[in-house]
């Protein structure tokens, strides 16, 4: 790879041959892919067509009766019952547009349990409504109806009590921060939330994100002293051992933070090397399910019975050089293992080094709190096995999500709704994390939902936004990072992207997708007319990061050229100057009588439109929430809307 050029830091990215390679294709349905493999059905030719345009969107095949028979769409002859039964077991979403009624009778014979049963939703054919009908929370119904709702522009129907009420559901409470779920009484932690009753929270280890964008109001308690409780949530790696309890149902999250340092003689059997860590667990308490992952010495990077044993519980296998496993300090240092591999200890030190040095995204300081070796190195010989395996657990401070996160780089539009794209809504809603400048946090609301976690930071944080994003996408979760107007134009996208080049990022993980906006200078346009219908340009008047003499030669060069010109960051407070001279160098090329129109808060509740001219502008309140459209020497007003003609046969002046 070329070195970076100092006067051109892009150099060192310049291979354009291969930049088909390197850009992902941009995908919506990347937006479905946990609910993957997903199957949408239908009877009627209207429904056909319904579907037929979601389809490509999440993902899904599409399975029609024989009459309907249509190119694309999988055909199924026989009863529609015995084809719903086939494909129920296979995926994990059906979608519906079918009477809810027919539906309730085509699955009743299939359902199970909210555990492992599919999402199921239902579309009417007017695609007025998309209903979450059942596994609305574990199955991801819910999340999976407004998805929907967002893409055809219907009303979400998600009629479980923590929706209502804007609470995190119980059952999904740890999913974007890969918990898992334990033992418990489930409905009855529910029921008691969405009777409004108190749940006491006793949160030993995990992200406490989720606790910090609660409702007001909600129901969880947080102080153990606290006796009012009528049922418990316990986050912990320990295994509880719960009395069935009608009076105090409690359930069970396991955040995975625990590693277990492992080694063993070379050819150790995965049985034997599951037996001892479950061994270790049973013995101290601990929750299998809170295991993140297994850590040793890389020469055991091939051992076979570590790797099956990975494989089957689908835990991540971290390996450390002698070199790195000598520097960790360790209780339990053996003389014996030293000669054999290099370091006094395998297990210990991998387990500490597993989870050091670990920065911690539950605070905003990435503080370290420094929690590590939880039990020491434990030695098993199994009768009749071959081998001796060696174990030990360290707790981290974060847990492990066990997911690639990704970045949605997200353009909101100028403020109303509308005008937002039903991909960048449907990005928004599906996001874990939603960070923003808080009055486009406001102008969003209506698309979040509960449990989302939702941080707004000051407009001056730019920078730090993008840090924490990222942050956020490195440990896993999905992060909807949203500007107003397009992203990528003097907005958040450009500075995460930046901030990712210089963290080294490998194009690959976290994931990242760019949601188009309308940018402001459309919005203008389009409330005055058709002013941009000849060749434009857009300027940014902010000094902050662009030095003057740059900005006041694009002026120049701008108005010689004849662009309508679009002059972003006009004004601030204690940046007032620039405009003054904007106005003058116009001057010069073009006309004092040049049609003008200036915005404030465009498509927003407070929308202020003047159309004056180039001479008269600054006479009209100008701020950082405006936008300046100056016409070309063509542009005119007629009856208040102004137009840019075509070509050059324009207005006279
Ligand atoms: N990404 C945004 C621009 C961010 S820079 C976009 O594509 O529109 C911030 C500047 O954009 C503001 O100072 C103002 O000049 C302009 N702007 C953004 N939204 C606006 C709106 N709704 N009304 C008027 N100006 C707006």
């Amino acid at each position: 790879m070329a070195k970076v050029n100092a006067r051109n830091p892009f150099s060192g990215l310049a291979n354009i041959a291969h930049w088909s390679y390197f850009i992902c294709e941009f995908k919506l349905s990347q937006l479905f892919n946990e609910f993957q493999p997903i199957a949408a059905i239908a009877t009627t030719p209207n429904g056909v067509k319904r579907l037929q345009s979601l389809c490509p969107t999440l993902g899904a095949t599409l399975w029609v009766s024989a009459a309907c028979a249509t190119p694309g769409a999988q055909v199924y002859q026989g009863a529609l019952k015995e084809q719903v039964a086939e494909l129920w077991p296979k995926h994990r979403a059906l979608i519906f547009c079918l009477a809810t009624g027919a539906v309730v009778r085509l699955i009743s014979p299939l359902l199970q349990d909210k555990s492992v049963d599919p999402a199921v939703v239902v579309v009417d054919e007017a695609g007025k409504f998309a209903i979450s009908l059942c596994s609305g929370h574990q199955g991801g119904a819910d999340r999976l109806t407004r998805l929907i709702a967002a893409q055809i522009g219907a009303t979400p129907v998600i009629t479980g009590a923590a929706n209502a009420l804007g609470y995190p559901g119980v059952d999904v409470l740890g999913l974007p921060f890969g918990w898992v779920r334990g033992a418990g009484d489930w409905t009855g932690v529910s029921a008691t939330i969405a009777r409004g009753e108190p749940v006491q929270v006793r949160q030993e280890v995990g992200s406490t994100l989720w606790q910090q964008h609660l409702p007001e109001g909600h129901p969880f308690l947080f102080d153990l002293g606290e006796s009012a409780a009528k049922a418990r949530i316990w986050i912990s790696y320990s295994q509880g051992q719960f009395a069935p309890n009608p009076e105090m149902p409690q359930v069970q999250w396991h955040p995975r933070v625990l590693w277990v340092g492992v080694g063993c003689e070379r050819g150790t059997p995965k049985t034997a090397i599951a037996a001892a860590i479950l061994q270790v667990f049973q013995a101290n308490d601990l929750a299998v399910e809170a295991i993140a992952g297994i850590a040793t010495i890389d020469i055991k990077a091939d051992e076979v019975g570590l790797l099956e044993l990975c494989g089957d519980r689908q835990w991540p296998l971290r390996t450390f050089s002698a070199e790195k496993l000598r520097s960790q300090p360790v209780p339990n240092p053996s003389q014996i293992v030293e000669q054999e591999v290099g370091t006094p200890s395998v297990a210990e030190a991998a387990a500490i080094s597993a989870v050091n040095p670990a920065v911690n995204p539950n605070n905003n300081t990435g503080e370290k709190t420094g929690r590590s070796l939880l039990v020491a190195k434990q030695i098993f010989r199994l009768e009749g096995q071959p081998g001796a395996v060696t174990v030990a657990i360290a707790v981290a401070d974060t847990e492990y999500t066990g997911r690639n996160g990704q970045l949605l780089l997200v353009g909101t539009g100028p403020g109303d709704l509308t005008l937002m794209t039903p991909g960048a809504q449907m990005s928004v809603t599906s996001a874990d994390v939603v960070i923003g400048y808080g009055l486009y946090i406001d102008l969003i609301k209506p698309l979040f939902r509960p449990g989302q976690i939702i941080e707004s930071l000051p407009i001056t944080q730019e920078r730090q936004r993008a840090k924490r994003a990222i942050e956020l996408a490195n440990w896993g979760l999905t992060v909807a990072v949203i500007s107003s107007g397009d992203s990528g134009i003097y907005g958040m996208a450009g500075l995460v992207m930046e901030e990712l080049r210089a963290q080294n990022w490998d194009g690959q993980i976290p994931g990242v997708q760019v949601f188009p906006g309308i940018t402001a200078l459309q919005a203008i346009a389009s409330r005055v007319g058709t002013p941009l219908m000849h060749d434009f340009c857009a300027i940014s008047l902010s000094d902050l990061l662009t030095p003057w003499p740059v900005i006041s030669q694009r002026l120049i060069a701008a108005a010689q050229a004849d662009f309508v010109t679009a002059l972003y960051n006009p004004k601030s407070q204690t940046r007032t100057e620039q405009i003054v001279k904007a106005q003058e160098i116009f001057l010069q090329y073009r006309h004092p009588e040049t049609p003008v129109a200036i915005a404030r808060s465009v498509y927003r509740e407070d929308e202020q439109i003047t159309v004056t001219t180039l001479e008269k502008m600054l006479e009209t309140p100008i701020d950082m929430l405006t936008i300046i459209l100056i016409g070309n020497q063509s542009t005119g007003v007629y009856h208040q809307w102004m137009m840019t003609p075509r070509g050059y046969l324009g207005f006279e002046r």
